[in-house]
């Protein structure tokens, strides 16, 4: 299958493009500057039900919507537009609102990048004890953008916020260094956007390293669903399976991370098919969304998210809160909304479901769970606790924040009891003062 990618500047030519009004094309190219958007045939043809639009969840989740702007944002690129400013100026002013976005949220870029001896290990992070993520340089881009990803300052060019490393050897020398980490996991963008030969030239060092305190290898991926023919026919996709398949056979566990966010990602055959293949070798599949409005934010949808993707053979393992960054004023869900959901939708599954922990928001001190809303004394409150965090001896306290039906994120939430802060904020704030000096992110939620 010939991979086609469609962005702003070709869009019109997709044939069922003319299914929508001028108006809403011209809201695709307006939004499409500011916020990025990259589509392909496999989406066009087998994920978007065309006779749906404009409200079609996977059209949706792949194109631009003019509400994924602020009014005001819309209205500045818009006029350029209709008063044919050349393409400099409205870049430039592309370039103002997306400052304007949080471009970079929970401070990765800042407060998490490790070091051997005396250099940087740009393109990792290590931020909870037993995992580092591992961003390989060609691996910064994907079969087609999802419009609400967190990632989408370094697909729109603000590039000084890309991670990249050529340095797997010193990741090595890292991980020799730090026997408390079990898992490399490799993320993007999409790593399976590589040649097979670029995947396999970061993994066979890894492996050949022969690191006993290195036990599993991820892959977060969405190629599943954007493009299943990677693991099927494209020219390298045999050696892809082979790689995988020395990775097991190397003793070492290898779990693809796979990103969906509707059960109907899970029908088309071709999306079958690559799960099934991939299993084959060995692999563990286990799945995470964020919950999203617009696009999934109903009980009975995860539910048969979860069901499917456990008859396919996968294992649920995460449920987000859509990240602070970008558009997330158009796909936010009130915390205590995305409880509901939570809550409605794994009490319609069975155990083989009930794998997956959410709702969880990836914030700055760690991956934050909803546990639920109760009342403490007279006082309605949210009860949270950590699943990851900054300090491993955060998880798994319960605590709590004042009840607030409208809250999205941390930073909307306040301590429960009359209390100034949560437990961690101290201990937070002096690791920044630590590891903040050269940064002039802002970003402390
Ligand atoms: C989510 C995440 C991980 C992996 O966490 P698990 O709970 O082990 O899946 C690792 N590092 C960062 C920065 C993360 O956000
Ligand atoms: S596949 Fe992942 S990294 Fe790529 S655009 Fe979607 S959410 Fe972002």
């Amino acid at each position: 299958m010939d991979y086609q990618a469609y962005s702003v500047h070709n869009f019109r030519n997709i044939p069922q493009i003319k299914k929508l009004s001028a108006e809403q094309r011209f809201d695709i190219e307006v939004v499409g500057q500011v916020l990025p958007f990259k589509v392909n045939n496999f989406v066009i043809e087998h994920l978007i039900n065309w006779d749906n639009i404009p409200d079609d969840p996977l059209f949706v989740l792949t194109f631009p919507q003019r509400e994924m702007l602020l009014p005001h944002h819309y209205e500045a690129i818009a006029t350029l537009m209709k008063a044919g400013a050349d393409a400099k100026a409205i870049k430039a002013e592309a370039e103002r609102i997306r400052l304007e976005l949080n471009p970079h949220p929970a401070g990765q870029l800042a407060h998490n990048v490790p070091i051997v001896g005396d250099q940087r290990l740009e393109g990792t992070q290590h931020k909870y004890r037993e995992t580092i993520l591992f961003f390989p340089s060609q691996g910064q881009t994907c079969h087609a953008y999802c419009t609400f990803c967190f990632r989408w300052p370094q697909f729109v060019g603000m590039s000084e916020l890309k991670f990249a490393t050529h340095e797997i050897e010193l990741l090595i020398d890292y991980l020799r260094e730090h026997p408390e980490i079990n898992d490399v996991l490799f993320t993007g963008g999409d790593p399976l956007i590589m040649s097979s030969r670029h995947l396999a030239a970061y993994i066979e060092p890894l492996l050949a390293a022969r690191l006993p305190s290195l036990r599993r290898i991820r892959i977060g991926t969405r190629a599943f669903s954007y493009w299943p023919y990677r693991f099927l026919n494209d020219d390298d996709s045999d050696e892809l399976i082979r790689l995988f398949k020395r990775i097991n056979d190397a003793g070492i566990h290898l779990a693809v991370m796979a990103h969906f966010n509707h059960p109907r990602e899970l029908d088309p055959q071709p999306i079958r098919n690559a799960l099934q293949r991939v299993r084959e070798t060995g692999a563990i599949i286990r799945t995470q969304s964020p919950l999203l409005h617009h696009i999934n934010d109903d009980p009975a949808l995860w539910a048969a998210l979860w069901n499917k993707q456990v008859d396919l053979g996968c294992v649920p393992y995460y449920m987000f809160v859509a990240r602070d960054t970008g558009a997330q004023h158009y796909f936010a869900v009130p915390l205590v909304r995305a409880w509901q959901i939570f809550r409605e939708a794994y009490q319609q599954v069975s155990g083989l479901c009930r794998t997956v922990r959410g709702p969880s928001m990836s914030a700055n001190p760690g991956k934050i769970q909803i546990l639920g809303v109760t009342e403490v004394r007279g006082e309605r409150v949210i009860e949270l606790r950590f699943i990851q965090g900054r300090n491993p001896d955060w998880v798994h306290r319960p605590f709590f924040a004042q009840y607030d039906e409208h809250a999205t994120w941390l930073n909307e939430l306040r301590p429960a009891f009359g209390e100034k802060r949560f437990f961690f904020e101290e201990e937070l704030e002096a690791f920044y003062r630590e590891n903040i000096s050269t940064s002039t992110i802002e970003n402390f939620e």
